[in-house]
């Protein structure tokens, strides 16, 4: 595998990042690594011209790569820092892993799709990027590695998941898009065992966030 980072990439790059500060993104962190993680690696070639525009683009498997504005709106509300044990459901691509990696997160993420899984599990070694990547249920998290500091869902729920609920952190905060059909971009901050606070951000188009469904066992 051949990833090239030319310097037009990285113009086209800049050019994304402007764009998602003018949609209101202000963390220089997110911003930063967002200039720093070449998105057309994460797309196949076929379609690398449209690697820096804000679309969500097919991974395969009927999947696909997040908008860079949901990526950078999920992990700006996360308010991440260095060290943070985050877990990631939905490796899908590896972007989003690749774009916590760089905020300096110890990632863990899952992928019920094998074929994903191990095209992404490869990518993400050949870039250097170190993630914990499980194929398995999202549903059921990673008890062994529990609690998380943060927990952020790529894919559609229909409600918040328990079992995830459990393995994060007090004090801690999920990002997950809550809803059957659509789904409104929910923060849940954990105050104590059983109890949370909630955020929900529905004031954005619905081009934004249309996730596909997180789905039940593995494929
Ligand atoms: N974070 C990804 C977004 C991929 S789209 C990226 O940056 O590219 C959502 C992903 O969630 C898909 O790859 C899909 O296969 C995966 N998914 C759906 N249901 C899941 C589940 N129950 N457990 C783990 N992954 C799931």
């Amino acid at each position: 595998m051949q990833l090239v980072d030319k310097a037009k990439h990285q113009g086209s790059r800049k050019r994304l990042v402007l764009e998602l500060q003018e949609m209101g993104i202000e963390s220089p962190q997110v911003l930063d690594a967002l200039l720093k993680v070449p998105r057309h690696f994460f797309l196949d070639s076929s379609f690398e011209e449209h690697a820096y525009q804000n679309k969500a683009f097919p991974i395969g498997t009927d999947q696909t790569i997040s908008h860079p504005y949901t990526v950078a709106f999920q992990t700006e509300v996360l308010t991440l820092k260095k060290g943070d044990k985050v877990l990631e459901i939905g490796t899908g691509s590896g972007y989003q892993t690749a774009v916590l990696f760089h905020l300096g997160a110890q990632v863990f993420s899952i992928e019920r799709q094998h074929l994903l899984f191990d095209k992404t599990k490869q990518l993400l070694a050949t870039m250097k990027i170190k993630a914990f990547l499980h194929y398995g249920d999202g549903y059921e998290g990673l008890p062994e590695k529990a609690p998380f500091d943060k927990i952020i869902v790529t894919a559609g729920a229909p409600s918040l998941p328990e079992k995830l609920f459990a393995q994060l952190a007090i004090g801690g905060m999920m990002i997950i898009p809550i809803g059957k059909g659509s789904q409104i971009m929910t923060l849940i901050i954990k105050t104590a065992t059983s109890t949370y606070k909630k955020v929900e951000f529905d004031n954005f188009n619905e081009t934004n966030f249309r996730f596909v469904p997180m789905l039940k066992s593995k494929q």
